[in-house]
């Protein structure tokens, strides 16, 4: 008898029909003799239209009140595929992340998990239950909801089979695996077998929502092999496993994320720790930098451009804004029509000319490239938002066309 996680995400559990179609898959790993935990998002859209609901009230809301209110949403659907077990006769109770044992951090709104107590799991599983337990929801040191993030489910079921040590982790969703891009935006994007923590890891913080970027860390530290797979066609999905030399792609894959705002301080002088007293200004309110470019001084000034998430932009401008004087800067410029595409692959390290090959590629569309960054196994590139869909699809192409 093995213990099988699955996970099924918000279109999986969409309506009466959806879920009952889980309830299908369910309980045939169930009747193969398997003990099954089941994980579910909210159904649909509904974490989105809780979060429109609370800004017709309160566009400022407290992150406490924000998680009280979107945990309603993995209640309802896992309440909703229990009733729908219940209903095909088999045994099965749903549980809240406080009741399955969700012990996390105290940050509303992305809240880290700090263990897993799954006595409670454990306990109805040895009453031969199929146990059902809501995504992205835990409990603080204060007894408060909290909630882990946006697409914080995937990192609830890959916690639960860490800590169960759990034989299979299966993330169901609505494409059927992980593919060299969004297959909804590129046609010719193709699925991938196998692909490393690693490279999973880069793709899926560099903006392929398919997988939550922390589940993709816990399942890395705990070596957790997770299938992501459709729930829909049933077909075979893709493994996320650790590294296999022998199949290092020279690129797995190409992302892009919207979510992000270039922010440039200019003329700021010429000399030894403006970087430090900037960034750590943005440390110490918890703004997360990603890609930096400084350009060589002229004139003893120079300017430094960063980019940051673009639900930061206003307050990193406010807070650099009270310290112009003191960083002797002339001005703060910012940009939020911006756009990171990235492409992911563990063979690049060793292989030259990709940088080359991508920049190629969003040369023949006459695509412009603000920023640059890079590391062993990524590229990515900073352009204006309107070029965003254009660049993926002529990078997929340079690099996934005869292949
Ligand atoms: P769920 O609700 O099941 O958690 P998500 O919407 O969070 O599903 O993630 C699945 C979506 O991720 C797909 O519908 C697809 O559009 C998108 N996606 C982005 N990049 C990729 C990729 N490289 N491979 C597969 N899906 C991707
Ligand atoms: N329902 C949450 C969200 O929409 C969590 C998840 O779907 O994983 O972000
Ligand atoms: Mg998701």
């Amino acid at each position: 008898m093995s213990l099988i996680v699955q996970k099924f995400g918000g279109s999986s559990v969409r309506d009466a029909q959806r879920i009952e179609n889980v309830a299908d898959i369910v309980t045939s790993t169930y009747k193969e003799g398997n003990d099954v935990v089941v994980v579910v998002s909210a159904q649909g859209d509904t974490t989105d239209d809780l979060i429109a609901k609370a800004q017709e009230i309160n566009e400022k809301a407290s992150k406490r009140e924000m998680d009280m209110l979107l945990s309603a949403g993995e209640q309802i659907s896992a309440s909703l595929l229990a009733m729908a077990i219940e209903k095909l006769g088999y045994p099965v109770v749903s549980l809240l992340g406080w009741q399955a044992g969700f012990d996390t951090t105290s940050d509303y709104g992305s809240a880290r998990i700090k263990k897993v107590d799954a006595s409670r799991i454990r306990k109805e599983l040895d009453k031969h239950r199929i146990v059902v337990v809501t995504g992205f929801q835990g409990v603080n040191r204060y007894g408060d909801m909290t909630t882990l993030g946006r697409g914080g489910s995937d990192t609830s079921a890959v916690a639960i089979a860490a800590t169960m040590h759990a034989d299979l982790c299966q993330i169901y969703t609505d494409v059927d695996g992980v593919y060299t891009a969004d297959p909804r935006k590129i046609p010719g994007a193709t699925k991938l077998d196998v692909i490393s923590y690693d490279e999973m890891l880069e793709l899926a913080t560099l903006g392929a929502q398919v997988l939550h970027n922390r589940s993709v860390e816990m399942a890395k530290k705990y070596n957790i092999e997770l299938e992501v797979l459709s729930s829909l066609t049933r077909r075979k999905g893709t493994i996320v496993r650790e590294d296999n030399k022998m199949e290092k792609m020279l690129i797995s894959g190409v992302a892009k994320d919207d979510n992000i705002a270039r922010i440039s301080i200019i003329g700021v002088p010429d000399k030894p720790g403006l970087a430090f007293k900037i960034f750590s200004k943005l440390a110490s309110k918890g703004i997360n930098v990603d890609i930096i470019l400084q350009s060589i001084g002229r004139n003893g000034t120079k300017d430094i451009s960063f980019t940051v998430e673009k639900n930061k932009m206003e307050e990193t401008i406010e807070l650099l804004n009270t310290y112009t004087e003191t960083l002797g800067a002339s001005s703060i410029v910012s940009d939020d029509n911006v756009t990171k595409v990235s492409i992911v692959g563990a063979g690049m390290e060793s292989h030259p000319g990709v940088a080359a090959e991508m920049f190629e590629a969003l040369f023949t569309r006459n695509i412009n490239i603000q920023m640059i960054s890079t590391s062993e196994i990524k590229i990515s590139v900073l352009i204006h938002k309107v070029d965003g869909d254009r660049a993926v699809e002529a990078i997929h192409e340079k690099f996934f066309d005869n292949i």
